[in-house]
């Protein structure tokens, strides 16, 4: 290779993670183009009008109330539905276990499926200020109910788009895994966060404020391609104040939130298309140490030997390089 050819192991910025950042020669943004969304919409389940094919739903958000469906009577003409998923990772009454040969438990848990609206080929930089709140305030109603229920100890909230980032329906639609454990990863970062003198998020906030990993500000949080990506394009959503989790979020905050989420992917799918991807959310309700935030991932490839091997991963695209890209798709 040539001494101009890109090569770094960076370190995570707190975690003892690292990544390789070596961009490849002449890779464009349209070699990231993503997988096309069928746009059939005349037996996609999440429609309108097609609530009878999914469970009844949870909770229905329509005209500013929050209504379940019954058994015999699905609701109509409703802005967001969740209902539980029809393959649902863990239920809420499993079987027993006995006799194992190694460490289990039971499955016991919640999965649920936010559709977030009725229209079939509407996205999320499509959605009008209220709608991107009204999702905002689902989210924060869906994440508290299930973490205030006893045994549930996490509860992991994200979305994936396109076929590539894990979706089966194109309808858009986030997720949320009710967990009756801690994530392994989150009690490893908590443990390295409750280590540090002060919080290692609100250092980020200070160093990357000025610095050319940062796509975007709104009046409460930035959007930054962290120093450590795993893949191009990542972002972080970062609150500006310390704030551990969504359950403290004033409407206002909400707002700000769905601001910045909505400018991301739009910022994205301006500049790469429209490229599968998987956001999530990252909280510790009864930790108030911990720093909200949201991680955006583009799939542009799939984790291979290597990434499965060392949970180091490749990335192609230095985030600086992908901040001066998207920026010049921001308005
Ligand atoms: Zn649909
Ligand atoms: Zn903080």
């Amino acid at each position: 290779m040539g001494s101009g050819y890109m090569s770094q192991i960076r370190k995570h910025y707190f975690l003892d993670e690292y990544c390789i950042i070596a961009p490849g020669r002449g890779k464009r943004p349209s070699d990231y183009l993503g997988d096309v969304l069928e746009k059939e919409t005349s037996d996609c389940v999440f429609c309108k009008g097609h609530e009878e094919k999914t469970p009844p739903a949870t909770a229905v958000y329509k005209e500013g109330q929050i209504l379940q469906d019954s058994e015999k009577f699905r609701i109509k003409d409703w802005d967001i539905r969740c209902f539980p998923n029809l393959y649902p990772a863990l239920i809420q009454n499993p079987a027993k276990v006995s006799n194992t040969e190694f460490q289990a438990m039971e499955g016991y848990g919640f999965h649920e499926v936010i559709v977030e609206t009725p229209k079939h080929s509407r996205q999320i930089p499509d959605f009008s200020d209220n709608e991107i709140l009204l999702l905002m305030k689902a989210y924060k109603e869906q994440v508290n109910y299930y973490q205030s229920l006893e045994k549930i100890k996490y509860v992991s909230l994200f979305k994936n788009k396109g076929e590539r980032a894990g979706a089966s329906i194109a309808h858009t639609h986030s997720q949320l895994l009710a967990l009756p454990v801690m994530p392994p990863t989150l009690k490893r970062e908590i443990q390295t966060i409750k280590s540090s003198e002060t919080c290692p998020y609100c250092n980020i906030l200070v160093k990357e404020y000025g610095s050319n990993r940062l796509l975007y500000r709104n009046e409460e949080f930035i959007v930054i391609a962290p120093y450590c990506s795993k893949v191009p394009y990542e972002l972080w959503i970062l609150p500006q104040r310390h704030i551990h989790h969504i359950s403290d979020f004033t409407d206002d905050l909400l707002r700000f939130l769905g601001d910045a989420i909505q400018v991301s992917l739009s910022v994205l799918s301006n500049s790469i298309g429209d490229l599968p991807y998987n956001y999530m959310f990252y909280q510790l309700n009864d930790d108030p140490e911990y720093h909200f935030n949201v991680k955006i991932q583009p799939v542009t490839s799939i984790a291979a030997g290597f990434e499965k091997n060392t949970g180091i991963y490749i990335n192609t695209m230095a985030p600086e390089k992908a901040v001066e890209q998207l920026k010049t798709n921001l308005l």
